[in-house]
């Protein structure tokens, strides 16, 4: 039988998916034997131009990590989605836009002026930002566009499957792959992970009654180690988390932050997440309720960690 042919590419990520991808340990031999790796910029020497001259659709599935930040990973998302019959959104960021589309709370001159003008090490007193093109004497260079909005992969190209986790974790890679390789593949546009119910389904720690009058930070407290992180005052997401990570953060003593992405059904994690809060805190009392609501650090970042792009809002209006 003809092996598969796969693709793996990391647009605007932080390269974790491509780790996430080898804690697949030893089952990496099944996959060796079932398909080759025929572009994987991290690992093995294709070039873009080697990737044009594959005839369409010759790809059996593309993993593609990463949201679409520049020019450059809108052109290969294209480009592999050309090349390929299945496009896999693999991980939060290609998913959801994750934690590079918590940029969309600015817009590119904001970022340019942080990071090229404001920060304390820099000294840049002319303010040169980057250019798109700039004349050398050995001909025009040419870097891609930074974008004023960060994209999901979705929002860029057809995508056909989505591997939630920032980032997956083995569990969810195999299944993927698994379903692909015995050519059992569920239908287009599932959520591929091992749960369809929340991280609190998962979850072995004791759940009573939800009553908060304290919001506390991690390093605030030292949670019991039975009870619900959620119950302590800990801001934990798993009540609106897909499940399939085995609830690892809550076992570790440490809530959940929502990297799975919103539970079956659910369009917006942030508004799903803030609406389960709003039912649970105890106090009837605007003044004590803002009060409350106060010790919320960073909310925006918070309920929006990993899903700014993919959500009902996907970015701030800026004036
Ligand atoms: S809120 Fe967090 S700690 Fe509580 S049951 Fe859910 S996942 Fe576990
Ligand atoms: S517990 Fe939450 S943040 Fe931690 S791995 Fe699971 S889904 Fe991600």
């Amino acid at each position: 039988m003809a092996k598969l042919k796969v693709a793996l590419y990391w647009a605007a990520s932080c390269g974790g998916c491509e780790i996430a991808t080898l804690q697949i340990g030893e089952k990496i031999l099944k996959l060796a034997e079932a398909a080759d790796i025929v572009f994987w910029p991290v690992a093995v020497d294709v070039k873009y131009a080697d990737v044009g001259k594959m005839p369409d659709k010759s790809i059996d599935a593309c993993l593609f990590n990463g949201a679409i930040r520049t020019s450059e990973n809108e052109h290969i998302a294209k480009l592999l989605r050309a090349k390929s019959k299945l496009m896999i959104a693999y991980g939060s960021c290609a998913y959801e836009g994750c934690i590079p589309g918590l940029a969309n709370f600015y817009n590119r001159q904001m970022i340019f002026n942080r990071a090229y003008v404001e920060t304390p090490s820099t000294d840049n007193p002319k303010k040169i930002y980057p250019q798109m093109r700039v004349k050398v004497p050995e001909g025009e260079l040419e870097i891609p566009e930074f974008y004023d909005t960060v994209k999901t992969l979705a929002q860029t190209v057809d995508v056909d499957y989505f591997v939630p986790g920032c980032p997956p974790e083995e569990k969810s890679t195999w299944l993927a792959l698994e379903a692909l390789i015995e050519g059992k593949l569920p239908p287009k546009g599932t959520v591929i992970s091992p749960s369809t119910k929340a991280v609190c389904d998962e979850c072995p720690r004791k759940k009573e009654e939800k009553k908060i009058k304290k919001f506390y930070r991690p390093y605030e407290i030292i949670p019991e180690p039975e009870k619900c992180l959620l119950e302590q005052g800990l801001l934990c997401y798993g009540i609106a988390t897909r499940g399939g990570c085995g609830a690892l953060c809550p076992q570790a003593n440490m809530p959940c932050t929502g990297c799975y992405g919103p539970v079956e059904g659910v369009i917006d994690q942030g508004a799903h997440f803030l609406s389960a809060l709003s039912s649970i805190i105890d106090s009837n009392d605007p003044e004590e309720i803002q009060k409350i609501v106060n010790d919320i650090p960073d909310p925006a970042g918070t309920f929006y960690r990993y899903s700014l792009p993919a959500s009902l809002l996907r970015r701030a209006r800026i004036k």
